[in-house]
C-alpha cells in the first residue's frame, strides 16, 4: 500500500433516523442513515404497512355516498 494516498479507515458512528446508533469502521467519522437493522421490517419481523383502515368509509362520507 502506498502511504499518504489512502483515506484513514477509522471508527465511525452510524446514526439512524429511528434513533439507533452503532459503531463501525469507515473513512467518514459519522454516517446518517434512514433505515437500519433495528428498524427494518426484515430484521424486526414486524410489518408496518401503511394505514388503509377507514379510507373507503372516509371517501364515502366525503361524497355523501350512503
Ligand atoms: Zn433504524
Amino acid at each position: 500500500m502506498k502511504s499518504a494516498i489512502h483515506p484513514a479507515y477509522r471508527r465511525c458512528l452510524v446514526t439512524c433516523a429511528c434513533g439507533n446508533t452503532f459503531e463501525t469502521r469507515a473513512v467518514k467519522p459519522a454516517i446518517l442513515v434512514e433505515i437500519c437493522s433495528n428498524c427494518h421490517p426484515f430484521y424486526t419481523g414486524q410489518q408496518r404497512a401503511a394505514s388503509t383502515a377507514g379510507r373507503i368509509e372516509r371517501f364515502k362520507r366525503k361524497y355523501n355516498l350512503q
